[in-house]
């Protein structure tokens, strides 16, 4: 969770329109991500995944979900509500306490997050552009003296900021057939209230019904901590994980899909025991650097190229006040590092907080050492947008024409199993029993799930640029030899080339590479 936290992202400003713009305008082209609400001028910071970025981002998740759940004995998984009970938050500290500092520039209005507006030392002076002329945009430059928020506007540089406002991120919403506008109606009706009085009547009116979109996914995982280690008779450590969407009402939202205020995260809350508790070697510090190791190879196993990976340790700063320690896995994106996921140590924060508020115990009682405590809790949280993000455009490769010709390639070398299409199916031409090969082929792959697509139109050179755009790993053309060896050719995106397999053999060939 975010809480208050200084943001640690360096600009890279040159570098980002161009590939970003790329990324952009391919992600629409070929079906990945559009705008949500498009025929109507589009919503801020909404997105909707195309055909082939749901397939992406499915994959993402279900790659997630082997190595985090299916491919461990002790972590179970969850799928809670997103509408939680509002004292959750009350308890989280997500209502007092979750916000972000918002502050406005006095000359171009723009508004933001102080906490990532360029830094400046107080008192040293500045040079900002302001428009004197709205007609025809001219400007003029002035200089003023940095205030003691120690930072200038990201637009025009101007030192001339207002106050630091906090701005809680939650959206909040009403449950019940309550109309919230027909209470307020009745609790301010006939009397002479002063704004602030009126503020508190509507404030008392609303609180009434109010219920939240979950900030987080992770909540949920600490208030059904009993019902889980129960039914499924955990020990610490163990581990419960919850995909989901998480809703911010973000001040500023930036980078495409990199940050938005509707967002689906990937969390895992591990319980272990406390210190005095804990088996020999395996205390909480030795597993907050096992998943700050572990969630860094996961990125680096799918295919990210290690130097544009870090893991960047929070300064003490940075912490929440619970915290024992925090890292983040970080991508070189192309405006700069950039989070991907946080695994933070949040001690026994949680737990003993919602014990509090509810008033119902969430200790584990273990029998070998006879005492009751309540677990620490390592917090791996990664956001499924963010790295679907982070693999296409760390995937995204413009190749010169090769040597002798004079058509160059933009590729996707996603990793076969995040690719959105396993395999395409082509034949060389619409004639001689060549597509009726090519669809059967392809209901095999379909009885065997693996996700095919079928091209008949174009030249063949064109049908493989189009699958390399979408980050196709293979291509099988059926052509005349089919018909006489029973043999197709089997080409692989990354490195072109180019091998005969038989038709028998496809699917077994195809599932090898895949796992
Ligand atoms: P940031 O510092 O970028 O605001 P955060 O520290 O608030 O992120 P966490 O609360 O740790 O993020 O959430 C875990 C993960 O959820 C993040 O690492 C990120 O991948 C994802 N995430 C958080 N906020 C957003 C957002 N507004 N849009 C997309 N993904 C998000």
């Amino acid at each position: 969770m975010s809480e208050n936290k200084p943001k640690k992202e360096k600009q890279k400003a040159s570098a980002e329109p161009e590939i970003m713009e790329k990324i952009v305008s391919l992600c629409k082209q070929r079906g990945f991500v559009f705008q949500s609400s498009e025929i109507y001028g589009g919503l801020k910071s909404c997105y909707d995944y195309g055909p082939l970025g749901a397939e992406l981002k499915r994959n993402v998740k279900a790659e997630w979900w082997r190595t985090m759940v299916h491919s461990r004995e002790d972590v179970v998984g969850l799928d809670a509500s997103i509408i939680m009970h509002p004292n959750v938050w009350r308890a989280s500290g997500h209502l007092a306490g979750f916000t972000d500092p918002m502050v406005d520039c006095k000359d171009c209005k723009e508004r933001g997050r102080a906490d990532k507006w360029p830094v400046a030392a107080a008192g040293t002076e500045a040079e900002y552009k302001v428009i004197i002329d709205h007609q025809s945009g001219k400007k003029e430059t002035r200089k003023a003296a940095v205030g003691a928020l120690g930072i200038v506007c990201p637009n025009c540089g101007s030192p001339n900021l207002s106050d630091i406002r906090r701005f809680n991120m939650m959206f909040r919403t009403s449950l019940g057939s309550v109309d919230n506008i027909d209470t307020i109606a009745k609790a301010v009706e006939g009397k002479n209230l002063s704004g602030e009085e009126l503020k508190k009547v509507v404030a008392a009116a609303i609180e009434e019904t109010a219920v939240y979109l979950r900030p987080e996914t992770a909540q949920a995982m600490f208030t059904n901590f009993i019902n889980v280690q129960t039914s499924m008779r955990m020990k610490p450590p163990f581990g419960i994980a919850q995909q989901g969407k998480s809703f911010r009402n973000e001040i500023t939202v930036e980078h495409f899909t990199f940050r938005s205020c509707e967002f689906e995260q990937m969390e895992m809350e591990y319980f272990v025991p406390p210190p005095q508790y804990a088996d020999e070697g395996k205390d909480d510090m030795y597993w907050y650097n096992y998943w700050c190791t572990e969630r860094l190879k996961w990125y680096s196993d799918l295919g990210i190229r290690k130097e544009k990976l870090r893991l960047r340790p929070h300064e003490s700063t940075e912490l929440a006040h619970y915290a024992k320690a925090c890292s983040d896995v970080e991508y070189d994106y192309p405006w700069g590092w950039g989070e991907l996921e946080g695994i933070a140590h949040r001690s026994d924060f949680d737990l003993k907080a919602h014990e509090k508020a509810s008033g119902k115990r969430l200790t584990f009682f273990d029998s070998q050492k006879n005492a009751h405590y309540h677990p620490y809790v390592i917090e791996p949280a990664a956001g499924a947008d963010r790295t679907a993000l982070a693999f296409l455009l760390d995937a995204y490769n413009e190749e010169p024409p090769p040597p002798g010709t004079t058509e160059g390639r933009t590729v996707l070398k996603l990793h076969p199993r995040l690719a959105p299409i396993k395999v395409a199916v082509f034949p060389l031409v619409k004639k001689e029993g060549m597509p009726e090969t090519a669809r059967k082929i392809m209901s095999e792959f379909f009885q065997n799930q693996i996700n095919a697509s079928y091209d008949e139109k174009d030249a063949i050179g064109r049908r493989y640029r189009r699958q390399d755009e979408c980050g196709t790993p293979y291509c099988i053309t059926v052509d005349g030899q089919t018909a006489q060896d029973g043999s197709v050719t089997l080409r692989e995106r990354d490195s072109m080339a180019q091998e005969r397999i038989q038709v028998a053999d496809a699917v077994a060939v195809i599932k090898k590479r895949l796992a």
